[in-house]
């Protein structure tokens, strides 16, 4: 039987009882999701898709990553709402190439760890199953192992087999609604310019989850806790001499605007740290930036390009104004270029509770 896969957290529950079930049955796992979007957040959920594989001994296969086709079928769908039109067209896409590959093994059936998940409709998945049966003569197994207390079974083995919990159904359209809703930053999105790692993105997921791999192949003991923190993006910084010309400059993590404007002239320096007339902002020289990071960049634009990680720019900050919960505008700049001009600095950032996970070594 081929097992079309959406995630883990479905598949894993899912496979085992199946498994039960079907005793005699080889499974072989599909995961075909090009709903999946951004790309690292299809790798993290393959990633964990082959570990729970593994573990579990079933052969898994990865279907090709088709976006530009997924969008195509799914265009003029976009302000569906989540187990809409667009849902049906997904699932559809997903059910066909399935059946195809099925059919490509030469296996009698297959079926879909989506209907496990709760947020997906059973009708809606066992419509499009029963459909494709009877275009492709391959037996859609409509299993239901949600009622009967099985959604509290799969949260249970969810938590037992340590698997990486989404929290978004995959693709750009139910993200950006669901995001919307919450009125909550849609920080998936984010890809900086330096591609530095940023705090809770799906690359440090994908780091971590990797790395979990690793000690599990080494045999040694682990746990993935949560917590809560103050996360920080930056969306847009500028520094100006003037009106036109601009300055490189480079903001600390944590620096925040609330009128996400300001105009004024640095008024005076203590202990290498040049304080601006409004807005509790202040510079200091790549020099200075340099001495107290550890680091010997060339010049802003290095710094820019390659900024070191959020913790250290948080020790420095912490260095410079005593204060673990500051959130005022640190810029580090060339100082001499714009010690006695007229200053205009934009600075759209934003501060927002949120949850990361660590890797604790037992
Ligand atoms: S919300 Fe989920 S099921 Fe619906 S279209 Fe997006 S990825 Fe597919």
């Amino acid at each position: 039987m081929l097992v079309h896969i959406c995630c883990s957290v479905d598949s894993h529950f899912f496979l085992e009882k199946l498994r039960e079930d079907f005793p005699q049955e080889k499974f072989t796992g599909f995961f075909y999701d090009p709903n999946i979007h951004p790309y690292s957040e299809y790798r993290l959920r393959y990633l964990d898709v082959e570990r729970s594989c593994k573990k579990l001994g079933i052969e898994l296969i990865e279907g090709e990553y088709d976006y530009e086709n997924w969008i195509e079928a799914v265009r003029g769908l976009e302000k569906e709402p989540e187990k809409g039109k667009r849902c049906e067209v997904c699932f559809d896409k997903r059910f066909l190439v399935s059946a195809k590959k099925a059919q490509e093994l030469g296996e009698k059936s297959f079926t879909t760890t989506l209907l496990v998940s709760p947020l997906k409709s059973q009708q809606q998945l066992k419509a499009a199953g029963e459909e494709f049966e009877k275009q492709t003569g391959i037996k859609f197994v409509a299993v239901d192992y949600r009622s009967g207390g099985g959604t509290q079974d799969q949260s249970r083995v969810t938590k037992e087999q340590q698997l990486y919990r989404q929290d978004y159904c995959g693709c750009i359209f139910g993200l950006t609604m669901q995001r919307e809703q919450q009125n909550k930053l849609m920080d998936e999105m984010f890809s900086p310019i330096c591609g530095s790692t940023l705090p809770a993105s799906i690359e440090e997921r994908l780091a971590l989850y990797t790395k979990r791999m690793e000690l599990e192949e080494k045999n040694i003991p682990y746990k993935i806790v949560r917590h809560k923190f103050l996360n920080y993006r930056q969306l847009f910084f500028r520094l100006r001499k003037g009106k036109n010309e601009i300055i490189p400059a480079f903001a600390l993590a944590y620096s925040t605007l609330p009128r996400k404007k300001a105009q004024g002239r640095i008024e005076y320096e203590i202990d290498g740290l040049y304080h601006f007339n409004r807005e509790e902002i202040r510079f200091l020289s790549l020099e200075r930036f340099n001495a107290l990071a550890g680091t010997s960049y060339a010049s802003v634009l290095e710094l820019i390009y390659d900024p070191p990680s959020f913790s250290i720019q948080q020790q420095i900050r912490n260095i410079l104004v005593d204060e673990i919960y500051d959130l005022s505008p640190i810029i580090v700049t060339d100082i001499s270029s714009i010690s006695d001009a007229k200053l205009n600095i934009e600075l759209d950032a934003k501060t927002y509770e949120d949850t990361k996970e660590k890797l604790i070594i037992l």
